[in-house]
């Protein structure tokens, strides 16, 4: 790289960078480009390395701050504690810019993030040309059963008269499989002009880095016409502007829709978002209430960067990083704290300093992720193996089991092998006329039992939970007609997770008069107002909560609600709640109360809505028997 003089050099500095072009990174980098993982685990431990950068850092930009809710920005907040940390050791004071999607909150989860005052900046001077939305519900092919047209064609069609009129469109589907499926059906009835088919694309997670960078360049330049994506597209790649964007199926989030329309829009030009409702109910609400997409507000982002759990992990890397002096703060009870891994032995407390003592680098030992990054290869066969993709562990039972027909940028493999040990599936290219779709069941065990506490009509506990993931048979679906062709057995073990959880198991007379469905929807109601308000007494994100119904639970024989936290080990969130679990009953009461729909909507007891009018009402009755509102 040599010297770069007046140059600016930007570098990479991730993962994927090479051990000789990371020493040279360290000492010309003007800018460098990272990910809170690699500032956590090999830059901020290896400061001193780094103190060209550290001594003349001005700068610091947190691209996507939306993506740091949760849990994941809690730790992303105490990353940037200890940058800033190791920047006033060097001397240096940078200013955070962050940029975020559309989120409620922007500026208190930026201020929460850097643990400082921001300027909310949210004018947007760019021209913009007219869009247009469109909710599209395909048309009812079989009144009598009141089925749909599938979404999945309904979706094809929309997108191929678009491609056809000369349109650049982004399609997203909600699944790397529907997005296989879409590229397939989609060139094939645009084949019949040569060389369409070719300008369509796949774009999802798998995919191989150059592939992905390829079709990039191709939707920028233009060559590629239309593009079938997950959410991967979402944000933060440059695709410039396509002319419309076709959304199959409500995406879960209001936030999630508006990026994904978003990807539609040019400076001057008019540009067309269409979502494609399929026929559940979450989505036939949507369609039915479109004040839902215009009038309801956009999600807010949480964080707490002073969650106990997440934050003693930091306190941990930071005194590894440099000593720390007494009365130092760094986030809450940093005095505590410290004095706690004193007497752990972790730190050594020598005149004003605490000093790291272990052998152990505890960067190593904390993941700012829930999920295991480790991914599966997967490999043809043949005289010249070569990888054509990978699979992220979760996804490896459902995407890539023995058998399984994987699907790849529109071309069929059939898995021969999958070594789990070493993680390698071994494909060969096949032509069928079906494709698989696994099953994934998802049980909750109680191990153990920490906390009870009564309540009107049932009983609190917290414990230890286990969640066990097992994929279970998958079946063979016939391209087009989607028919059901054949099935066959999964065998691979299952996955499981322990930790911590809360839960409220009904007493026998809450629900003596009520029938076994009028139970199970209302449970799976509570399950669903619990787990969307408990974000706001723990400040964590939805994604950090699991929810779960019993009708007979087997741990206390009774109907029974959980809420876990979605860590393994757990982070304290379920511990918390049951500090709250009062509260938390009248909230998830009030709300349903104050939701405005009739039967139940996505907001109040979720997706079941229009299929079981009795949700609602089911849901409200038993709230009432726990929270004691029936006696007042
Ligand atoms: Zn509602």
């Amino acid at each position: 790289m040599g010297d770069v003089g007046a140059e600016i050099g930007t570098y990479t500095y991730d993962g994927d960078t090479p051990a000789d072009a990371r020493r040279a990174i360290r000492q010309a980098g003007h800018i460098v480009l990272t990910n809170p993982d690699m500032l956590h685990s090999a830059i901020l431990p290896h400061h001193t390395k780094w103190t060209k950068l550290f001594e003349s850092l001005e700068y610091v930009v947190v691209d996507e701050l939306h993506m740091c809710r949760g849990v994941f920005g809690s730790h992303v907040a105490n990353v940037l504690r200890r940058l800033r940390r190791i920047c006033q050791f060097y001397g240096s004071n940078p200013t955070f810019i962050l940029c975020s999607a559309t989120i409620a909150n922007p500026d208190e989860l930026a201020a929460a993030l850097v643990g400082d005052e921001v300027a909310l900046v949210d004018d947007n001077g760019a021209p913009r040309g007219e869009r247009v939305v469109v909710l599209h519900n395909p048309p009812v092919v079989n009144r009598e059963l009141g089925i749909r047209q599938s979404s999945l064609k309904a979706t094809r069609d929309i997108a191929a008269r678009l491609i056809r009129a000369g349109v650049q469109t982004i399609v997203f589907a909600p699944s790397r499989m529907r997005v296989e499926l879409l590229l397939t059906y989609l060139r094939e009835v645009l084949r019949n002009k040569p060389g369409d088919a070719e300008r369509i694309a796949g774009y999802r997670g798998g995919y191989l880095p150059n592939e992905r960078r390829a079709i990039e360049r191709g939707l920028r330049d233009g060559s590629v016409r239309g593009v079938v994506a997950t959410n991967a597209l979402e944000l933060g790649i440059d695709i410039g502007g396509m002319g419309a964007s076709v959304v199959m199926g409500y995406p879960g989030s209001l936030a999630s829709l508006w990026q994904q329309f978003g990807r539609a829009g040019r400076r001057h030009d008019a540009s067309l978002s269409v979502l494609v409702a399929s026929s559940n109910p979450l989505d036939q609400y949507v369609l039915t209430h479109p004040d839902y997409v215009f009038e309801r507000s956009i999600e807010r982002g949480l964080i707490d960067p002073d969650n106990l759990y997440v934050l003693a992990s930091h306190l941990k890397c930071a005194a590894f990083e440099l000593p720390f002096e007494e009365g130092e703060v760094f986030g809450a009870h940093t005095g505590e704290l410290l004095d706690i891994l004193a007497e752990e032995g972790v730190l050594q407390k020598a005149g004003q300093r605490y000093h790291w003592m272990s052998e152990a680098y505890p960067a190593e030992q904390v993941s700012l992720r829930t999920a295991s990054t480790d991914n599966f290869v997967i490999i043809e066969q043949g005289p010249n193996p070569r990888v054509i993709g990978e699979c992220d562990r979760p996804s490896a039972p459902l995407l890539i089991h023995e058998d399984a027909i994987y699907i790849h940028r529109g071309q069929q493999y059939q898995v021969e092998w999958l070594d789990w040990d070493d993680k390698k599936a071994y494909v060969t290219p096949v032509a069928v006329d079906y494709y698989t779709d696994a099953q994934l069941a998802v049980e909750l065990k109680v191990l153990d039992s920490f906390r009870d506490a009564a309540t009107a009509g049932g009983e609190f506990e917290a414990g230890e939970v286990a969640i066990t993931f097992l994929a279970t048979i998958f079946k063979k679906v016939k391209l087009n007609t989607h028919e059901n062709v054949g099935w066959g057995k999964i065998a691979i073990p299952e996955e499981s997770f322990h930790t911590s959880g809360m839960w409220l198991s009904f007493d026998e007379p809450a629900t003596r008069d009520l029938d076994r469905d009028q139970v199970a929807t209302g449970l799976a109601g509570i399950a669903h107002v619990l787990r969307n308000i408990a974000p706001v007494y723990c400040l964590c994100d939805a994604r950090d909560i699991g929810a779960e119904a019993q009708v007979r639970s087997p741990h206390s024989q009774r109907p029974a609600v959980y809420l876990y936290d979605m860590v393994p080990g757990g982070v304290g969130l379920s511990d918390r709640l049951f500090d709250v679990r009062d509260e938390l009953l009248e909230a998830a009461l009030a709300m349903v109360l104050a939701c405005p729909c009739d039967n139940g909507c996505p907001t109040c007891v979720g997706p079941q809505v229009e299929s079981n009018p009795r949700a609602k009402r089911s849901a409200v009755l038993l709230l009432e028997r726990v929270s004691g509102a029936r006696a007042s």
